[in-house]
């Protein structure tokens, strides 16, 4: 059976193992992000002492994924960083890239909450929010990839909080993101509690209800799945479901959309890495 390496390379940390699937893997490795030499160097120490036949890469983007490499991003040193080059001229083996969300939603669809579904997206809302949306079970590239946490949302009506988004200032990202929380209540959500977490919860969920209905009415997903940070504020994902049947207001009529639409992924802070597999084992069969 083969063995696969798995990266995931994100804003603060990098992780990697090696493994036919999640229930058989090497030990994992967990390192800062640094700078993109260092960081893949010990990647790549790594990867060779384990000997994969293929490794996938999920990344924080964005991506230039006919390129292997990262894009313009505010995160020093890495606007360009080759993320594929260096790994297959030292391992010499298939490898494979995609976005970190692109990834979670691979790994969801072969072990976790989205198995057997053709058609869905995975979202992640912490430091920034993003989606990788699988549609008849390919994910989905274009001119790039797709940006979900960019989309603009309407405004709640007793938020007066600008938005933090550095691009755009009160799109979705800029409104609904971990650090926007921070800076709404001047404190981080996990150490919200009282009014201001109820406070939180519902402001959080009128907006990502807002995205759900997006998603509902652009690609028909069967199902979303939500993780990342934000996701685990006590009762938000009921919420969001609550809301989004308001949002619908009953059409198209799925009594899919009504409950249980909205859920946390199945692998929690593996999904990523599982999608990494999945990302290897595609490389290793486009490469024989
Ligand atoms: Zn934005």
């Amino acid at each position: 059976m083969p063995r696969y390496g798995s990266v995931e390379i994100g804003g603060t940390k990098t992780s990697c193992v090696v493994g036919s699937s999640p229930d058989d893997l090497s030990k994992l490795l967990t390192i800062s992000t640094t700078e993109p030499v260092e960081t893949l160097g010990n990647v790549i120490d790594y990867l060779r002492a384990e000997s994969p036949d293929a490794v996938g890469i999920a990344a924080f983007g964005p991506l230039d994924l006919v390129d292997g490499r990262v894009g313009v991003t505010p995160k020093e040193g890495w606007s360009g960083a080759d993320l594929v080059g260096p790994l297959r001229a030292s391992i010499e083996v298939p490898t494979g890239l995609d976005t970190d969300v692109n990834g979670a939603a691979l790994g969801e669809s072969r072990w976790g909450a989205a198995q057997g579904l053709r058609t869905f997206v995975y979202v992640t809302v912490g430091t920034g929010i993003g989606g990788g949306a699988i549609v008849n079970g390919e994910t989905v590239h274009g001119l790039g990839h797709p940006e979900m946490g960019h989309i603009s949302v309407r405004r709640h009506p007793e938020d007066t909080y600008p938005g933090i988004c550095r691009l755009h200032g009160d799109c979705l990202e800029g409104l609904a993101s971990g650090p926007a929380i921070g800076a709404r209540f001047a404190v981080p959500g996990e150490a919200l509690s009282g009014a201001d977490l109820t406070t939180a919860v519902e402001i959080e969920a009128f907006y990502l209800a807002q995205m759900m209905r997006n998603l509902v009415y652009i690609l028909a997903p069967e199902r979303v799945l939500v993780g990342g940070g934000v996701s685990g504020l006590p009762g938000l994902l009921d919420l969001v479901n609550r809301r989004l049947v308001g949002e619908l207001s009953g059409y198209p009529g799925f009594p899919e959309h009504d409950s249980g639409f909205v859920v946390p992924p199945g692998l929690g802070y593996m999904s990523g890495l599982a999608g990494g597999m999945v990302l290897a084992e595609r490389a290793l069969d486009q490469a024989t």
